[in-house]
């Protein structure tokens, strides 16, 4: 019977450490994401089937052949050395596997040009690729072992206030997060800021553990540029730099909501150079455009700082005088009038003056809308225009043009005197 002994621990040992090795192995290639968790299951329950199926054809049939108890233990080691071997077989199978998958794994990674970060589940940097090196301007050695918080430093691009790290997050709440709001930067390791989208997943391991998080980020820097000159040329002229007409119009439907809401009221201003013309015609159109520049910068040398002044279309320009009584925006108008008079255009050695019309509308609570709003101050431009130009003319929110818009009468003798075509 003691014969018997030897063979079976023997056996039971060398069985148990390969299904050790083995279900080690295949874990590990699980953890790697090669094969499936069912699969693994499967794989160790097939190898078992096999072992004992061996195990007890082969040694049945040794016990029965020898004759004596040394035989039984030579058969159990030989029996042992064949499963040893197979076993060392199976892991170094493995281990080929397991170096094959992690190669894979590392030239996948090297070769995204997102920058990517894996960290363990404490949120410590366990790996970083070359474009995340390339991108935050530092290399692996001095990011490996370091808190994600400190070398992947996300702010709010516009107030620099800190921005929870996605990864965090997701250790957190143990699920995927992406952040790909307009507005976080990344402060690199040179202290320089990058526009960065980023988004962070759970690496589930085992056993369903969580056993850190991979996270990907984006270098978005170029693209927000791009954007923000897109939305900037949509609102602008670009010849002056001012508002134009469509965001001139979102602007008065702001004014139009507050002078509902506050009872207050603010002041519309339409323009019309006069005689502009001239200037084109006789300096060309680079001379037109260089004028239309320099009057802009005339008039926002008037203009209060909340004011919004606009270019509406070729020598037409608009301001919205925002909480201003319409005495003040009368005033703020011969303003603007008396600073275009004043001013002399040289061009090529000539010196060219122009003037300038004014029409003057409240914008208050009984404002129709923008586009009214503005066809009236249009309108009363238009009467300026009517009554020699470089004058000033308001009109009320209902139509009725009034008197207390007309220029001074001795600022309208000396306004002709010094303007020869007025
Ligand atoms: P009025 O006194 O009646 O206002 O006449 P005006 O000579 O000022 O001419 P008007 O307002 O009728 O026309 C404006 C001109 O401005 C027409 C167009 O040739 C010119 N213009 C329009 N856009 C531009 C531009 O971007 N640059 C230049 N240089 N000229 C422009
Ligand atoms: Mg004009």
């Amino acid at each position: 019977m003691r014969f018997f002994i030897w063979p079976v621990i023997i056996g039971t040992v060398t069985i148990l450490l390969m299904l050790f090795l083995h279900s080690r192995m295949v874990l590990n290639v699980v953890d790697m994401g090669m094969i499936s968790p069912d699969r693994s299951a499967f794989s160790i329950g097939q190898y078992l089937y096999t072992l004992l199926v061996d195990l007890s054809v082969h040694y049945e049939r040794l016990v029965k052949d020898s004759s004596s108890g040394h035989g039984v233990i030579l058969l159990s080691m030989i029996v042992f050395v064949v499963f040893f071997v197979y076993s060392l077989l199976l892991l170094s199978r493995n281990t080929a596997l397991l170096y094959r998958e992690r190669a894979r794994s590392k030239t996948m990674l090297a070769s995204i040009s997102d920058g990517l970060f894996v960290t363990d589940n404490k949120g410590v940097v366990e790996f970083i690729n070359p474009a995340a090196e390339r991108l935050l301007e530092c290399d692996n050695s001095s990011v490996v072992g370091r808190p994600i918080e400190d070398v992947f430093r996300l702010i709010s691009t516009g107030t620099h206030a800190p921005v929870e790290n996605g990864v965090r997050r997701c250790l957190r709440d143990g699920e995927p997060y992406s952040l790909r709001r307009g507005d976080t930067s990344v402060i690199t390791c040179s202290e320089k800021y990058l526009d960065v989208e980023h988004e962070a997943a759970p690496i589930i391991g085992h056993k369903e553990r969580m056993t850190g998080a991979v996270m990907v980020f984006k270098d978005v820097t170029h693209r927000r540029r791009i954007a923000q000159e897109l939305e900037w040329a949509a609102a602008h002229d670009p010849l002056t730099g001012l508002v134009n007409r469509r965001e001139f119009g979102n602007r008065i439907v702001e004014a139009l909501v507050t002078a509902q809401l506050d009872k207050k009221s603010h002041t519309l201003l339409c323009m019309d150079l006069d005689k502009f013309k001239i200037v084109n015609d006789q300096g060309g159109h680079a001379a037109g455009d260089a004028l239309l520049r320099q009057v802009v910068e005339e008039i926002q040398k008037v203009l209060r700082s909340g004011d919004v002044f606009a270019r509406l279309g070729g020598d037409e320009f608009a301001v919205l005088l925002a909480y201003c009584p319409m005495k003040k925006a009368i005033h703020l108008s011969h303003n603007i009038l008396n600073a275009v008079k004043a001013m002399e255009f040289s061009w090529e050695g000539r010196v060219f003056k122009i003037g300038v019309s004014i029409g003057v509308v409240e914008v208050n609570k009984s404002s129709k809308s923008d586009s009214y709003a503005l066809s009236l101050a249009d309108k009363a431009c238009y009467a300026a225009k009517e009554d020699g130009r470089n004058c000033v003319r308001a009109i009320t929110p209902e139509g009725v043009m009034l008197r207390s818009g007309r220029k001074p009468k001795a600022e309208t003798v000396k306004a002709k005197m010094a303007n020869s075509w007025c």
